[in-house]
């Protein structure tokens, strides 16, 4: 296996460039690919920038150019229901870009001529991942995350959820827009600008991927409020420590080949 992993923001992915060893830098694209292994796993770590086309750029780049086998997407993401709170991580099961509309020659939120509006992620990869989500809300958080920043953010007891996540080239922070998005997408757990072009990506190129987000704001009026202090101190820790306990149990028990998993 070659797990490339993708990321929007230069501070989400600091900490994992610097836990591999060896790493060589190679650019294309205008981007930075560090190859090298990452916790005994061969890993391609890159940063996508923000926004579909640079998520999807990437995501190609990574299979056609890098060999990977399978992609993990790791960052932030607003809130996309009220049960959800800052600092709870979210697991897609399902993605959806919620700004593509060609109605009325298409369905809306439907990728024209793909007959698609939700592709899937890898159940075997996403299992693991919150497997690892679970472990480090358990084990790692109150080692990891400091008292000021829970206190900061109002971090008591986080929680992992699976659901749809739905991608845009916008950052939503108006609570009517998030209402109407919660009221449009059944089961939305988060929003965010990346995931879905990434699964469009890897559905079309036959890849299995899974993404997962640290729930940074609440999609409304305040989400760009911290925003910055929060993937600093709180997401960067979440995707090191969340990326680490993956990489540590797929190298303990390797993926089952995919064929084998198809019925799962
Ligand atoms: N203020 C930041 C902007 C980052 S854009 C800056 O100056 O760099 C937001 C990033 O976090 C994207 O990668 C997106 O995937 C995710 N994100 C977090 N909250 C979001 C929200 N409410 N809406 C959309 N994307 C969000």
């Amino acid at each position: 296996m070659r797990l490339g992993i993708i990321s929007a923001l230069h501070e989400e992915q600091a900490g994992l460039v610097e836990a591999m060893e060896g790493p060589a830098k190679l650019i294309h694209g205008k981007r930075e690919f560090w190859v090298g292994r990452l916790w005994e796993i061969d890993a391609v770590c890159v940063l996508s920038r923000i926004g579909k086309v640079a998520a999807a750029m990437t995501a190609t780049t990574l299979v056609e150019k890098f060999g990977v086998t399978h992609i993990l997407f790791t960052g932030v993401a607003g809130a996309g229901d009220k049960t959800i709170r800052v600092g709870d991580i979210v697991v897609a099961e399902s993605l959806v870009q919620h700004d593509m509309d060609a109605s009325p020659l298409f369905p809306r939120f439907e990728v024209p001529l793909t007959g698609q509006t939700h592709f899937q992620p890898d159940q075997q990869l996403s299992l693991r991942l919150s497997g690892a989500a679970h472990a480090f809300l358990e084990c790692d958080f109150l080692d990891t995350i400091s008292e000021t920043e829970r206190q900061a953010f109002g971090l008591t007891q986080p929680r992992v959820h699976r659901g749809l996540i739905a991608s845009g080239d916008q950052f939503v922070n108006d609570r009517l827009r998030i209402d109407a998005l919660n009221g449009a997408l059944p089961g939305l757990v988060a929003v965010e600008m990346e995931g879905a072009a990434v699964a469009q990506v890897c559905h079309e190129l036959d890849v299995p991927f899974a993404v997962i987000r640290a729930v940074s704001d609440n999609a409304n009026e305040n989400a760009a409020h911290d925003f910055m202090r929060f993937v600093k101190s709180v997401a960067a820790q979440y995707a090191f420590h969340i990326t680490r306990r993956l990489c540590r149990h797929l190298v303990e028990a390797p993926l089952q080949p995919r064929s084998e998993s198809a019925g799962m």
